[in-house]
């Protein structure tokens, strides 16, 4: 009997073996994507995820991912971060204090995704519904001590060579708005950019700025519509003419402040809008096979929680524990080449590499 038993045993370590060997080799084999769309959902943890189950009809875009990750949120300086440390994470691989844009913690700029791709001729694009020079959009092109500093962020964008830009922020433009007088407009156009405040329904060989608010835009309960599909949609159709490859930022920045409201049909109707634009992405790569889809957070907003009703085990009741945010992990989703990459549980700083490994 104990000989039979170190007979199995000895099978089961030689298959174990091979298996290894031949895990080895189909690693080999995986290729790289070619193009990366990263979408951001602002204070999106897990809980909000699960409402997009509980609040509509159909199953969310978020179903058709098969790796999942967990991403450990924490600043270098505070357990519980803001989205300029954890958006300078992702877009510069640096672990620094909240309120950062671009900077370490001794506040010297450090190079972003996008400045390290563009010389590369990679096409690039941002999409938001804050602001433009808002926190998560800002970390990717913009160096500033603090994320209050728009004027200072907005400066940025005309040099940026960013191929397609969408949110708001006009008031950040204006020169007779700027305390420097600075006519962004104007820079734009000698630098090669179309400015406009409509969503083109085609786009054009030139670089696109479109800005459609003065600050943040419309919430979706004001109207603003399908905004973020569809300027995902266009960027998607302007980025992937570039043989190169591109890299698409869009972020759905109004879930963070529907938690922070604690309100929960702002923040539910901000989750199912970014949600149909994952579907636009998810569509998009399914066609072009060469493109890495990646869906994360970048820290939980509100404390927010699916508990039962008072009891009722037939009724949920969501609820929040905070007005700010929380320490607690968020989830992470890769769709397509290389995606296994992206699962298990890693620091905010990781997912940079793991972007950049794609474009070295
Ligand atoms: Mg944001
Ligand atoms: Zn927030």
């Amino acid at each position: 009997m104990k000989n039979r038993v170190k007979i199995v045993l000895s099978i089961l370590i030689i298959l174990g073996v091979g298996y290894r060997l031949s895990g080895s080799q189909w690693k080999q084999e995986v290729k790289k994507p070619k193009n990366i769309i990263l979408l951001i959902g602002d204070g999106m943890g897990l809980s909000q995820v699960s409402a997009s189950y509980f609040f509509k009809d159909k199953a969310p875009n978020f179903e058709r991912f098969n790796t999942i990750g967990l991403i450990k949120t924490s600043a270098a300086t505070n357990l519980v971060c803001d989205s300029a440390a954890s958006a300078t994470a992702y877009a510069t691989g640096v672990s620094t204090y909240n309120g950062a844009i671009g900077v370490d913690q001794q506040k010297n700029p450090v190079p972003t995704i996008l400045e390290k791709i563009i010389p590369k001729n990679i096409s690039t694009g941002i999409i938001t519904t804050s602001s433009v020079m808002h926190a998560t959009p800002a970390c990717f092109y913009a160096h500033a001590a603090s994320r209050r500093s728009y004027q200072d962020i907005a400066a940025f964008l005309p040099t940026s060579k960013i191929d397609f830009i969408a949110g708001g922020g006009t008031e950040f433009l204006d020169k007779n708005k700027r305390e420097d007088r600075r006519d962004l407009y104007k820079e734009f156009q000698d630098n090669g950019y179309e400015v406009s405040n409509t969503l083109p329904k085609q786009t054009t060989d030139k670089k696109q700025a479109i800005f459609l608010a003065e600050d943040g835009m419309d919430k979706i309960l004001e109207g603003r519509g399908d905004f973020l599909p569809n300027a995902t949609k266009i960027a998607l159709d302007k980025l992937s003419k570039n043989k190169n490859g591109f890299f698409l930022m869009v972020e759905g920045a109004q879930i963070d402040w529907g938690g922070h409201d604690n309100d929960t049909e702002y923040l539910i109707t901000e989750l199912l809008d970014f949600d149909k634009t994952i579907g636009v992405a998810l569509d998009f790569a399914a066609l072009d096979n060469e493109t890495l889809v990646i869906v994360t957070a970048d820290h939980e907003t509100g404390g927010f929680t699916l508990a039962t009703d008072d009891g009722d085990y037939s009724k949920i009741k969501p609820s929040f524990s905070t007005t700010g945010h929380s320490a607690t992990m968020i989830p992470i989703f890769a769709k397509g080449p290389s995606e296994n990459n992206f699962g298990g549980i890693y620091k905010n700083t990781a997912l940079f590499q793991k972007m950049m490994d794609f474009f070295n």
